[in-house]
């Protein structure tokens, strides 16, 4: 599971999480690495494969990317397609084409470009007046998705950055990007606003779930049969509603697609970011790339 692919000179960076990105030299070694020692296949063909009982066979790995960055274009796509690699990225359809600022992405710009933190980050969030932004946004992850949404705005009022930093890139995909990838790359959804599904209210969630498909495959013109859960969290009414959505699997963030009780609705994936393949010299490691994908250590 990917997020953003990065370059990584762009003084943007720091606005997510550094367990969020990988950047495109180590993207391009990470891909080879796939290429060169197992077989990268379709989450299409992993499920179809599953749901008729037979066991993958070993060395197949399926790529993800979830939110819809833009970079999954600008830099991941020229290197899938060289590779003539599979792969699926999980949409947010609210945020697709427009100047999107997801609420991470809000409270990350104000962490990182202001001196002082607005009171109502301080307050919501604890942890001084310089918190790391990775202690910040799991603080606020538990809050209700409505009211994280109501004070990221307010925090980002407060903290008058200029419309220059607000405005300086287009984060998330559009839906001529999402067209032209759509030959190689299946898109699934991620819901419509990022919100973590399991603090909305339950027709809140649901409309989630079945609205981004219905405005997926109107754009696409083809089935959206994969969803990925916000934050990789569900609970078993969130899952529910997904399987009766009619989505033919869901995707988690923990757990192990192939465990003895496999739930189609709970599918494991092994985050990947730069830190898992980033040897003692600060270069890529294939070593350490494989043990990450086999979950030798517990990375995050
Ligand atoms: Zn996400």
């Amino acid at each position: 599971m990917y997020h953003r692919v990065i370059d990584p000179q762009d003084i943007t960076n720091r606005y997510t999480q550094a367990g969020m990105s990988v950047t495109h030299s180590t993207f391009k070694k990470q891909v080879a690495f796939l290429c060169d020692k197992y077989r990268i296949i379709s989450l299409r063909e992993l499920v179809s494969d599953l749901r008729e009982g037979r066991k993958p066979a070993p060395h197949r790995v399926v790529v993800t990317f979830d939110d819809g960055w833009q970079d999954n274009y600008a830099l991941a796509f020229p290197t899938l397609k060289a590779y003539r690699a599979p792969a699926t990225i999980f949409l947010t359809t609210g945020a697709i084409g427009a100047n999107h600022l997801f609420w991470f992405l809000k409270v990350g710009m104000v962490i990182a470009e202001c001196s002082e933190i607005p009171p109502a980050l301080r307050n919501a969030a604890p942890g001084g007046t310089e918190p790391e932004l990775d202690r910040a946004l799991e603080a606020l992850k538990t809050m209700d998705a409505a009211q994280l949404e109501d004070l990221a705005d307010e925090v980002l009022m407060a903290s008058n950055l200029s419309a220059d930093i607000l405005s300086r890139k287009r984060w998330m995909l559009n839906w001529d990007e999402i067209r032209e990838m759509s030959a190689s790359i299946d898109f699934g959804s991620h819901g419509r606003s990022h919100a973590i599904l399991t603090r909305m209210r339950p027709q809140d969630a649901e409309a989630e779930i079945v609205e981004s498909k219905r405005e997926m495959e109107a754009n696409l013109n083809r089935p959206v049969d994969f969803f990925a859960y916000p934050n990789g969290d569900y609970d078993a009414t969130v899952r529910n509603m997904v399987e009766r959505a009619g989505y033919q699997a869901a995707l988690a963030t923990r757990g192990l697609a192939g465990s003895s009780n496999l739930d189609f609705f709970a599918l494991g994936r092994v985050g990947i970011h730069e830190g898992v393949s980033c040897g003692i010299t600060g270069g890529f490691s294939r070593a350490l790339f494989a043990c990450a994908i086999h979950r030798v250590f517990p990375f995050r």
